[in-house]
């Protein structure tokens, strides 16, 4: 700085366009520390490394992910989904994986929502709003803090925000600067998610054409019938001179579990033109089942950022800690702010989901009820690994469906673990899959995914469901 520095002009004038989010340095504002004096799960020992402060420092001082606009937006898209007007897909890895940052795999999981998204769409004549499990889903709750083989004691593994998988040392030790490599691989991810759905990759018609790859199997012979009639609403559309312009692009919005709150808290920013803060590490974040308590850590963080908003409800959940959670959340029964992702296993949704539904709808909280038919249904194959059986998660779907039916609510979306790629993780499905797959095509670190057919045979399912309720 040169001597008369002082006497330079100076401008007023913000530096930020309206939406923008103010992105130098970490975001002061009241109460977002509150959260460092309560009860804190599930994260890693890792304050007193010698590389957390300067890994902290550096995601606050990196651009945000995502951009305050559009998180609003997903909000008011959300808020036509809680009010019986749009559905709602959430899809993508249990945990996603640095390695799996590639062109074919992000290309192959994008392509596999969208062609799930045209069959719902469908399905519910309503419009789908597109979210992955992507861009940011790399930290995980564990059962037990450390694990142990043979007579080594080792950190158990966080999710590649953390530590690394391979059982050493010097993988499992939780390291900080993994934070910054995944906001990397995170940008790269929601850079090439931005390009696909923006660019012309998202033609209905090529999506269309995907499917009918998928209807060619003889064991998906039973989806001939909506797969057929589909066909003929695009070409029925394209008959009648329909501006196929604006269906070469889509919305898509990146989700994941805000877990790691030392991330979460870096990459809060301040948006410039409502000066409230938000967490742009993705659009919308869910609090998970094991970390929604009511005085916990994770819920103060979360009811202080203006993002659309998850949590997970398990089978032990109670009404009151439902009408709680909303006070705490959405004081304020902002349309679109909440979304319950109810993951309580085939054998308790109908027996557990009705008093929550119900406790709900008399409070007059409008809130977007979705499935998540996978956590609640996890079983241990012969071999040892996690896995799901697809009958399974399709009738903790049809018991969600029922028990809305029931309560006269709306049954809003799907919450699937899910690849674009041919893994063999669930059992069944049309084009089976069973125990001896395992050995070859059982790729995931943590829980067992439906690969691509799967996937598309599952939105054929909810697609014959969501007829009946739209
Ligand atoms: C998950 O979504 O991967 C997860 C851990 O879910 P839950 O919090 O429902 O167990
Ligand atoms: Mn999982």
């Amino acid at each position: 700085m040169g001597v008369n520095a002082a006497h330079e002009p100076r401008t007023e004038t913000p530096l930020t366009a309206p939406g923008e989010i103010v992105h130098t340095g970490a975001a002061e504002f009241p109460g977002l520390d509150s959260w460092r004096e309560l009860p804190l799960k599930q994260q890693p020992d890792w304050r007193d490394h010698p590389d957390f402060s300067s890994a902290c420092a550096e995601l606050s001082s990196n651009p945000p992910l995502v951009f305050a606009g559009e998180v609003d937006k997903l909000k008011r898209r959300l808020a036509l989904v809680a009010n019986g007007e749009a559905f709602l897909l959430q899809g993508g890895d249990c945990a996603e994986t640095f390695e799996d940052v590639t062109a074919d795999k992000i290309s192959a999981k994008v392509k596999t929502l969208l062609q799930m998204a045209v069959v719902l769409t469908y399905g519910a004549s309503l419009p789908v709003v597109k979210m992955g499990r992507m861009a940011g889903q790399y930290a995980k709750p564990r059962s037990s803090d450390m694990e142990t083989r043979g007579d080594v004691t080792l950190p158990s593994f966080r999710g590649e925000i953390v530590n690394g998988f391979d059982f050493t040392p010097e993988t499992r030790i939780p390291d900080p600067k993994r934070m910054v490599q995944a906001y990397h691989k995170s940008a790269a991810t929601l850079n090439l998610i931005r390009a696909f759905t923006e660019g012309g990759f998202a033609d209905l018609r090529a999506v269309q054409q995907w499917n009918k790859g998928f209807m060619e199997n003889p064991a998906h012979a039973r989806y001939e019938q909506i797969a057929g009639e589909i066909d003929r609403a695009v070409r029925f559309m394209s008959a009648c001179g329909v501006e196929f312009e604006s269906l070469k692009r889509t919305e898509f919005y990146a989700a994941h579990e805000a877990l790691l709150l030392d991330y979460e808290r870096a990459l809060t920013r301040i948006d410039s033109r409502t000066g409230q803060p938000y967490v742009t590490s993705g659009h919308f974040v869910w609090i998970g089942e094991r970390t929604r308590d009511l005085d916990g850590a994770h819920v103060d963080y979360l009811s202080r950022v203006r993002n659309p908003l998850g949590v997970k409800l398990g089978p032990s959940t109670t009404p009151s800690t439902v009408l709680e959670l909303i006070e705490k959340l959405d004081p304020e029964r902002e349309p679109g702010r909440l979304t319950f992702i109810v993951r309580m296993g085939t054998a308790n949704v109908r027996e557990k989901l009705p008093a929550l539904v119900e406790a709900v709808r008399d409070s007059g909280a409008k809130v977007v009820w979705v499935t998540d038919p996978m956590h609640g249904n996890t079983i241990t194959a012969k071999n040892g690994y996690k896995t799901r059986r697809f009958d399974d998660v399709m009738d903790e779907v049809r018991g969600f469906f029922e028990v809305h039916q029931a309560a006269g609510t709306y049954p809003g979306g799907l919450h699937v673990e899910m690849t674009g790629d041919d893994v063999a993780e669930c059992l069944g499905g049309s084009d089976v899959i069973d125990e001896s797959a395992f050995d070859t095509r059982y790729e995931s670190l943590v829980d067992p995914r439906l690969n691509h057919k799967q996937s598309l045979e599952l939105a054929f399912l909810v697609a014959e469901q969501l007829t009946r309720v739209t």
